[in-house]
């Protein structure tokens, strides 16, 4: 599990969480505070602090275990560097 999580981290600092996103949540236009990783840390969706719970359930639903929700992860701020 240790393991795993180490290589999580280092797939979100190669990818696209060291940037801002907008919420994914359809007609939300506030930018992403946090990224709701799931399957196993292959795909995560940006949220903002008032749809997460939303997203947290949502990823609980696509799979049990290491397939559905793996972790939540905080986004930087727009201007902010990574
Ligand atoms: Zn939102």
């Amino acid at each position: 599990m240790r393991e795993l999580l180490n290589r999580l981290e280092h797939a979100l600092v190669e990818g696209s969480l060291d940037r801002p996103h907008t919420c994914r949540t359809k007609g939300c236009k506030r930018q992403a505070t946090k990224a709701v990783i799931w399957a196993d840390g292959r795909a995560f969706v940006p949220s903002c602090a008032e749809h997460l719970e939303t997203w947290k359930a949502w990823a609980k639903r696509q799979g049990s275990g290491s397939d559905g929700l793996t972790a939540v992860k905080p986004l930087p701020s727009r201007g902010e560097s990574a």
